[in-house]
C-alpha cells in the first residue's frame, strides 16, 4: 500500500504556475472554519516568528502554549507542529465563528490552503509542484465561481513573501546532511530548534554571552539584532551554518584564534 507522500507524487494532478481551479473561502459557507480542526501544520521559524508577534507574547510563551516540537524523520530537522485542541473537532487555538483571528499573520501552510506543495528527491531533477489539497466534494470552496491561476494565489496569499522571508532557513535545510537524513546528536537538535524558533531566548543567549567579544560582527549589526526578528533569524541561520556545518558564514576574531593557538601551543610564523 502506497503511503500519502506516494499517493501525492503519482496520482495527484501537478499544477503549473498558470493552472487555474475556481475557489472562494468566505463566512456563509456552511463549511466555514472546518479545515481548521484536527490538522497537521508544521510551522516555519518565520511563521513563529509572525504569530508570536501578532499575539504580542515571547517565543517561548509561545512555543509552550501553541506548539508541539518534533523531528521530521526523513531528514531529522525539528519543527514546531501547531497544537490542536482537545475538543471533539480538534479545534484550531485561534479559530472563531468569525474565522482565523491571527488571519493576517496566519502560517505558511494556511496561506497555501487549498493548495499543498509536494517534490521529490528520488524524481530525476525533481521540482516542486502545487496540488490540489482537500476533498473537493468537502469543501465548498470549490463550487464558487472565482477563479485564480495558481500564480495569483500564491501572491494574493502572501506565499511569495513568506517564501522570500524564509529563503535563508530553506536553503540551510537542503544541506547534505538533511537530506541524507543524518542524525545530529541532541545538543545540535536543541540547538537548531532553539535558534530558530526561539528567537526571543536566542536573543538573550547572544547579548548575555561573550559572543560578540569573539566574532568579528560589525556594530550596526550587533545595534540591529536587538530588536529586529528578521535580521535576528537570518543571523541565527549563519551562527547555525557556521557551527554545525563549519561554513564560512561568521568570522572568528583574530585575538580570540590568537589565545587559542597560545593555548594549544600552536607556533606560527
Ligand atoms: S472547507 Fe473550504 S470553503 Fe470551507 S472553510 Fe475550509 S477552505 Fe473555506
Ligand atoms: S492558524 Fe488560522 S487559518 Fe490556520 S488553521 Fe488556525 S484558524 Fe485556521
Amino acid at each position: 500500500m502506497q503511503n500519502w507522500k506516494d499517493s501525492i507524487l503519482n496520482d495527484r494532478e501537478r499544477l503549473t504556475p498558470d493552472s487555474k481551479f475556481k475557489y472562494s473561502c468566505h463566512k456563509g459557507l456552511f463549511c466555514f472554519g472546518r479545515c481548521c480542526g484536527d490538522v497537521n501544520i508544521f510551522l516555519t521559524p518565520y511563521d513563529v516568528l509572525r504569530m508570536k508577534k501578532v499575539l504580542g507574547i515571547s517565543s517561548e510563551e509561545f512555543l509552550g502554549k501553541y506548539t508541539l516540537p518534533l523531528i521530521l524523520q526523513d531528514q531529522q530537522i525539528p519543527v514546531a507542529l501547531l497544537k490542536m485542541g482537545d475538543d471533539e473537532n480538534k479545534k484550531c487555538p485561534f479559530v472563531t465563528a468569525e474565522g482565523c483571528v491571527i488571519y493576517t499573520d496566519r502560517p505558511w501552510a494556511c496561506r497555501m490552503y487549498p493548495l499543498g506543495l509536494a517534490s521529490s528527491v528520488a524524481e530525476a531533477e525533481s521540482e516542486a509542484f502545487c496540488f490540489i489539497a482537500d476533498d473537493e466534494s468537502l469543501c465548498m470552496g470549490f463550487k464558487e465561481d472565482k477563479e485564480w491561476t495558481v500564480k495569483e494565489w500564491l501572491t494574493d496569499q502572501g506565499v511569495d513573501i513568506y517564501n522570500q522571508k524564509s529563503q535563508a532557513y530553506m536553503q540551510f535545510t537542503l544541506n547534505k546532511s538533511f537530506q541524507e537524513g543524518s542524525e545530529l546528536e541532541p545538543a545540535k537538535v536543541q540547538m537548531f530548534y532553539k535558534t530558530c524558533y526561539n528567537l526571543d531566548t536566542f536573543r538573550t543567549h547572544l547579548f548575555s554571552s561573550s559572543f560578540f567579544e569573539r566574532f568579528d560582527i560589525d556594530e550596526a549589526t550587533i545595534e540591529g539584532l536587538k530588536t529586529d526578528d528578521e535580521a535576528l533569524l537570518d543571523f541565527g541561520i549563519k551562527w547555525l551554518r557556521f557551527s554545525l556545518f563549519a561554513e564560512n558564514t561568521l568570522k572568528v576574531k583574530d585575538d580570540v584564534w590568537d589565545k587559542k593557538r597560545n593555548e594549544l601551543g600552536i607556533i606560527t610564523e
